[in-house]
């Protein structure tokens, strides 16, 4: 499904992502850990198509395609999602409004009809009861004045909502308290099928615990350095992070 291949990018100048490989395939979820500022969320923001990052050399392969000179509207049309870190409040537009004329986008996308106003109401119904996110939401503008744990709910629920093929999480469990975290990792257990991945970015292994990944993977200055299954996560618990440093070193 993804296949990244020597990857290089830089913001104004400055190398971030430098020589960074990793292969993920239908049906399976990474995550992927390490200290902060060692290129996680650049990495989730190139692979979405944020074109503040240049790409400098290297591909991402998705479905079969390079897309680093894809827009970002047609990767998401194409099914990859990217949970935001910081979500971002859009004041004036309803939640409702929002996820219709997202639903409406890729439906069309994607040769389907568009949902009546019953279905469409159904279905925001049924993808709700998944993150228990209430019905108070509904007519609030996206995110607005949402709490730390209502914005990231709100990111599995558009999540849901949206059906992505490949979907990257860069630390939905941040902020969260521990009912919150059960209730984002069981909605992500649920989306989760053999046809779909996901790249979950965290810095604890307490989601770990609930999203149990098949692989992690520890970011070092701008490079997967190490790989390892959910033992790994454990590891790095106990440990922290040095000890790879020094391994490097080596
Ligand atoms: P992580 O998510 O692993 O904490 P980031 O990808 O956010 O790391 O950041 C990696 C490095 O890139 C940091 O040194 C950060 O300061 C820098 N960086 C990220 N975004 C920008 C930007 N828009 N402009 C300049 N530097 C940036
Ligand atoms: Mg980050």
């Amino acid at each position: 499904m993804l296949e990244i291949k020597d990857l290089h990018v830089s913001i104004n100048e400055k190398e971030i992502l430098s020589g960074l490989n990793l292969v993920v395939n239908a049906g399976e979820v990474h995550a992927i850990m390490g200290p902060n500022g060692t290129g996680k969320s650049t990495l989730a923001m190139v692979i979405a198509g944020n074109e503040n990052y240049k790409v400098t050399k290297g591909e991402i392969i998705y479905n079969g395609k390079n897309i680093v000179d894809m827009p970002i509207e047609d990767r998401a049309r194409e099914g990859l999602f990217l949970g935001f870190q910081y979500p971002v409040e859009i004041p004036g537009v309803s939640m409702t409004n929002f996820m219709r004329t997202a639903i409406d986008e890729i439906r069309e996308y994607r040769g389907q009809e568009s949902l009546s106003a019953t279905a469409f109401l159904k279905y925001i119904k049924e993808k709700k009861a998944l993150v228990e996110l209430g019905d108070k939401l509904n007519n609030r503008s996206v995110n607005e004045g949402f709490s730390g744990g209502e914005k990231k709910k709100n990111e599995i629920f558009q999540m849901a909502m949206l059906e992505p093929k490949l979907a990257i999480l860069d630390e939905t469990d941040s902020g969260l308290d521990i009912d919150a975290l059960r209730i984002v990792a069981n909605g992500v257990t649920k989306l989760k099928s053999s046809e779909n991945a996901t790249i979950v970015i965290t810095h604890y292994q307490r989601l770990l615990d609930h999203i149990v990944p098949d692989f992690v993977h520890v970011m070092y200055d701008g490079r997967i350095v190490k790989t390892g299954d959910k033992s790994l996560a454990l590891e790095l618990e106990e440990k922290g992070y040095d000890w790879i440093k020094e391994e490097l070193k080596a």
